[in-house]
């Protein structure tokens, strides 16, 4: 039988890094972020590929190039859930699935209009709640929003 994901190469890499089943829509706030466009490396972007995990998804492949743990905090906003390969000699040598850090510095921008962290660098803790959902509660205001509801990023 034929894994219908594996149809989808974005080019193969080298060394590098792939991060797969990132929510659809999703990847250019990750390269954004990472500052990866004009650099030397090579990246493969894949968008709306079908995934059986997720419906929809955006995938990176970025070679000559590791993620360091702030960068990986910094993404998994955009990306909780999705998985990390690091790619040696084209074999996978590390794997590991992405999860949010407890505590999201300057990226959310509070949805309460009124809130004084728009002056400040903004502050969200993030839980989990008994839905599995996740919340981020503004460390100014502390209104609690569902991660869902945030629109607004400063990056
Ligand atoms: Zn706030």
């Amino acid at each position: 039988m034929i894994n219908s994901e594996k149809k989808h190469h974005i080019g193969y890499i080298t060394n590098g890094i792939n991060l797969d089943h990132i929510p659809c829509g999703n990847a250019w706030y990750i390269i954004k972020i990472l500052n990866l466009q004009g650099k030397q490396n090579q990246i493969g972007v894949g968008l709306n590929l079908p995934s059986k995990k997720i419906g929809l998804k955006d995938l990176i492949k970025i070679e000559n190039r590791t993620l360091t743990q702030d960068e990986i905090d910094a993404i998994s906003l955009f990306c909780v859930d999705a998985s990390l390969s690091v790619i040696q000699d084209f074999a996978v040598i590390k794997k590991h699935t992405i999860e949010l850090p407890p505590l999201i510095q300057n990226i959310i921008i509070c949805p309460n209009g009124r809130c004084i962290s728009h002056k400040h660098i903004s502050k969200f803790i993030t839980t989990t709640n008994r839905h599995n959902k996740i919340n981020v509660t503004c460390h100014y205001c502390e209104q609690i929003f569902f991660l869902e509801e945030i629109k607004s990023y400063n990056i």
